[in-house]
């Protein structure tokens, strides 16, 4: 099932070039008070969600996908986590380019561990990116992320596909300097997230999942998850051996090689193997 958030909080199902208004489904989840629970609260009751976008689809408006502006799939993370360096392409790239390593060993998750980025970051696909700092390089790095949909800690590897509700594109946009990493990626709108959530029914092996990133129609990024150097099961591990997960918890998994700046105007087309396409335009400060 894809599913994604548009316009002023709608939810819709997302069928080809379609999306079916479903947001009366929403009426189903718990009225909250403070103070409230861990973790996202549609990502909590999924399965009922599911159900009753399902049950009113029959009736649902249906517009075109060209027509919506789409948020974040997922409204409120938790945590959004990620992983510094998870490619061996682009940790070699890293080491070589002092525009990304500022005289620094470029090293992996295994001796930098991982890092957040704040939740006021997150936006989605149909909002852009926005350059806040115009003197800064600001790069593009397209990364396959998952949903936590069950939550944990200490999830053994044999078990953490089972946590993982779902898939979409991520885009980790950094400034390049020598700040920790959770200020340079934790920019407003320097977590992005789209086009739709897909189930992870949906992905038959996400540890083989082509992805790539055009700017202005020039092929920047081009690599398969399977090149990823802790897996999907791997890190979802490893994450959990540190932080408790949450539902509706976002990992993103690193990005492979081929990372370089954007500036205002430029036009990104991302694509993951099956999860789809966005298109995500970089603005200036307004
Ligand atoms: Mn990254």
């Amino acid at each position: 099932m894809k599913f994604c958030r548009f316009n002023d909080d709608r939810l819709g199902l997302v069928e080809g070039d379609l999306v079916y208004d479903v947001t009366a489904a929403t009426a189903v989840l718990p009225d909250l008070r403070w103070p409230l629970p861990r973790g996202d609260v549609f990502f909590a009751h999924l399965d009922l969600m599911k159900t009753e976008m399902q049950r009113l689809r029959p009736d649902a408006a249906c517009l075109a996908l060209t027509d919506v502006c789409l948020l974040s799939p997922v409204a409120n993370p938790g945590k959004i986590i990620g992983a510094p360096v998870n490619y061996l392409l682009h940790q070699d790239e890293a080491n070589k380019d002092a525009e990304l390593n500022f005289g620094l060993p470029v090293k992996t998750i295994d001796d930098l561990g991982l890092f957040l980025k704040a939740g006021s970051a997150l936006v989605g696909a149909g909002e852009g990116v926005v350059i806040a700092h115009e003197d800064r390089r600001t790069d593009h790095e397209i990364e396959l992320a998952m949903i936590i949909g069950q939550g944990g800690r200490d999830i053994p590897q044999a078990d953490a596909l089972d946590h993982i509700a779902g898939y979409c594109i991520g885009l980790d946009m950094t400034i390049r300097g020598t700040e920790d990493r959770s200020l340079r990626k934790s920019l407003d709108s320097f977590a992005l997230l789209g086009p739709w959530f897909v189930s992870a029914d949906e992905i038959a092996d996400p540890d083989n999942l082509d992805l790539e990133l055009r700017v202005n129609n020039a092929v920047r990024q081009k690599s398969n998850t399977n090149a990823l150097i802790y897996g999907i099961a791997r890190l979802v591990s490893y994450a959990s051996r540190h932080y408790t997960l949450d539902v509706g918890d976002v990992i993103l998994t690193g990005t492979p090689e081929g990372v370089g700046p954007v500036q205002a105007g430029d036009r990104l087309v991302c694509a993951i193997e099956g999860i789809g396409e966005m298109t995500v335009m970089i603005r200036g400060k307004s």
